[in-house]
């Protein structure tokens, strides 16, 4: 289960609509990523949420042909990426694809939801061949 920071609830809190929000900065009207509790390009602490459609773009791809942990043994090989969102920020995610080793830099992806057990949900890169 992941954790749940401060300066992150809102982003879990969406996520049990299944919802992605971002965080934006008020000052300097740009969104960052991970969540923290001030804008690292102005040190501004007024920090909007908005929504986001989670297009993206794959910007660096690894399979994994072995699970990283036990509790992913069933799911290798799977694919994990660094997407950058159409919004402007970069995002590490797990691929949901048919065939993991098919994944592209430059491939688009969608956002899809994976159900953690608290109610909240993981985002996922929905990529399709
Ligand atoms: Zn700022």
């Amino acid at each position: 289960m992941p954790p749940e920071s401060v300066a992150g609830a809102p982003f879990w809190a969406a996520t049990r609509q299944q919802r992605l929000v971002l965080p934006w900065c008020a000052a300097c009207d740009e969104p960052h990523w991970y969540p923290r509790g001030f804008c690292p390009r102005c040190l501004g602490s007024d920090i909007d949420w908005r929504p986001s459609e989670g297009r993206a773009v794959v910007h660096a791809v690894s399979v994994q042909p072995r699970a990283a942990h036990p509790a992913l043994a069933d799911r290798a090989p799977y694919a994990v990426a660094l997407v950058d969102l159409d919004d402007g920020v970069r995002m590490m995610l797990a691929v949901a694809a048919d065939d993991p080793w098919a994944v592209r830099v430059g491939d688009p992806v969608g956002l899809g939801w994976e159900p953690l057990a608290d109610g909240r949900h993981l985002p996922v890169a929905v990529h399709t061949d």
